[in-house]
Parts: C-alpha cells; structure tokens; sequence
C-alpha cells in the first residue's frame, strides 16, 4: 500500500510513521530526513537546502520532486511505502500523481496551537528516533545511544514560520486527497498509542 502521512508541524507523522512502517514492512520515506542528511554530509543539495529550513521555508518544488522521483523508483518501494511530509504543496502533490499511485492519504489532526508546545519539547536523534523531553527527559537514544539534539528548526521563531507555510501551501492537500477519495482523518490530539490504533484500524478496515 502506497501511504502519504498529511498533518502539521509536530502533528506526530513522523513518530506514528516509523511505527507504522515496522509493523507493515514498508519503508518509511521522509523528505525531511532525507534532507537533513544531505546536510549532514555537506553535499551541494545540503547546502542550498539548509538556509531555507532554518527559516521554516520550503525546498523548491522541483528539487523535492526530482527526490521523490528517485527515491520511489528504488526497489525496496515495489511493495508500497510510506511517505512523511511530501507532498507540502499542490504542485508536489499533482507531479507525485504521475509517477505513483497512493491509496491513502492520512491526515492526523492537531490544532496548530497545541503543536507549538510539542515542537519545543522535541529532541531528535541521528539514528531517526524522535522523543519528547516530557516522557524521555534522558539526553541519550534508547535504540541507539547516541546523544540527542534539538533541531535548529524547532526553535520558537521558526516554528512560527513554518505553522504559516503549513497553513498556506500544505494544508490545501487535504482538499486534493478528499477529491481523490484517498482521504482518511485521524485525531492526533490523543495519547501517542490511540493515535497508532486509530491509523491502523483505518489502514486494516482497508483490506
Ligand atoms: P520535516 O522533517 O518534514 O518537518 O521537514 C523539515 C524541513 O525540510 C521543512 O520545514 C522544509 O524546509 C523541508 N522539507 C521537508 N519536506 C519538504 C517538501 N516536501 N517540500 C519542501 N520542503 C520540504
């Protein structure tokens, strides 16, 4: 099953994602981390895309999509993946729609405000793994023992930033999905372990 995770900023799709993808074995592709890799290792894409993140702005289009486009040909996507925070905009979300089939788009729903105080909370690890200080206050990844770090992303001001450009560019998705019928809505206001029943009585009620 080919799966697109819509939801704000610190909406939870990432957590929930790599959940989802264990226990269905499909691989779990986020643009995001992608991206952050590239600047990791400093390459050219790295570098143009860094000072565009840590102003909460967007990649370009063309840039993500030519990504996505690679990424879905590789062999490991044949059986169906799971993409997390692409498509953001209607642009990516039409040239997404000629070169692959998605069968769900599942938005988890979080009021925008309430994410602010998640976002600030976050602490990542290079390994993947996210948590949040108030239910992991240790510095150290559990899978993997690396220290964690807050992204330079997360800060306050940016967070701001890019609440907007969810609001204006990526929000407009939900409407698309609806129309193409693929749309599923979960309340991602609630405790992390509903939030996952509740995708996956949407992803098993679709067999
Ligand atoms: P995320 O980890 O999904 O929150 O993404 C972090 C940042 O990477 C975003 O705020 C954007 O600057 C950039 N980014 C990730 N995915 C996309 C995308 N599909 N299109 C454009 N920019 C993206």
């Amino acid at each position: 099953m080919n799966l697109v995770f819509l939801g704000a900023p610190g909406a939870g799709k990432g957590t929930q994602a790599t959940r989802v993808c264990e226990k269905y074995r499909i691989p779990h592709i986020s643009t995001g981390d992608i991206l952050r890799a590239n600047i990791q290792a400093g390459t050219p894409l790295g570098v143009q895309a860094k000072s565009l993140i840590d102003r909460g702005m967007l990649v370009p289009d063309e840039v993500v999509v030519g990504l996505m486009r690679d990424r879905l040909a590789q062999a490991d996507c044949a059986h169906g993946y799971l993409l997390d925070g692409f498509p953001r905009t209607l642009e990516q979300a039409h040239a997404l729609a000629q070169f692959a089939r998605i069968d769900l788009a599942i938005d988890i729903a979080v009021d925008p405000e309430m994410v602010v105080d998640r976002i600030a909370g976050r602490r990542m690890c290079r390994c993947g793994e996210s948590y949040h200080i108030s239910m992991h206050p240790s510095p150290i990844c559990d899978k993997c023992g690396q220290q964690l770090y807050q992204r330079d992303d997360d800060k306050p001001e940016t967070v701001k930033a890019r609440l907007e450009v969810y609001r204006e560019q990526t929000e407009p998705l939900i409407g698309f999905y609806r129309e193409a019928g693929v749309l599923r809505t979960v309340n991602g206001a609630q405790e992390m372990d509903r939030v996952f029943a509740d995708i996956v009585g949407v992803l098993d009620g679709q067999h």
